[in-house]
């Protein structure tokens, strides 16, 4: 897979969007249609289409994905959370450049499972 595909929307966001956080290869964005009181995108810098693929990454990458993903949440003052990836159209992915939703709730109780999308 190219490092930046050409007309994707997260390479573009990944290169030049509003960063909640960024380091080692991956950056945080506010999702621009929340649906949960904090619900931020966390998306590798170089491109990867889905989940599936995440055999892409290295061990040590993997790893380091998965901890900026718990710095970032950590970071926007979440204890409890949610971290969600939709992989493929039908499980609801609709953006094929891989991201991890951070959900958090400030205003109670996060809401049952059902409902998200
Ligand atoms: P998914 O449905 O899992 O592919 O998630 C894609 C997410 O990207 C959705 O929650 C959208 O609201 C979000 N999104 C789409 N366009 C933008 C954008 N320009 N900036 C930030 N988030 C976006
Ligand atoms: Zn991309």
């Amino acid at each position: 897979m190219p490092e930046q595909l050409d007309g994707c929307l997260f390479c573009t966001l990944a290169r030049e969007g509003d960063h909640v956080a960024k380091g080692g290869g991956f950056v945080a964005i506010r999702d621009i249609n929340p649906v949960a009181d904090v619900h931020l995108l966390v998306l590798p810098e170089r491109h990867v289409d889905t989940f599936r693929d995440v055999s892409a990454f290295s061990a040590e990458e993997s790893g380091r994905m998965l901890a900026f993903i718990a710095d970032t949440a950590r970071e926007a003052g979440l204890e409890d959370y949610r971290v969600i990836v939709n992989a493929g159209a039908g499980a609801g992915q609709t953006v094929f450049h891989l991201h991890w939703h951070i959900l958090g709730w400030t205003s109670g109780a996060a809401p049952g499972m059902v409902g998200f999308r």
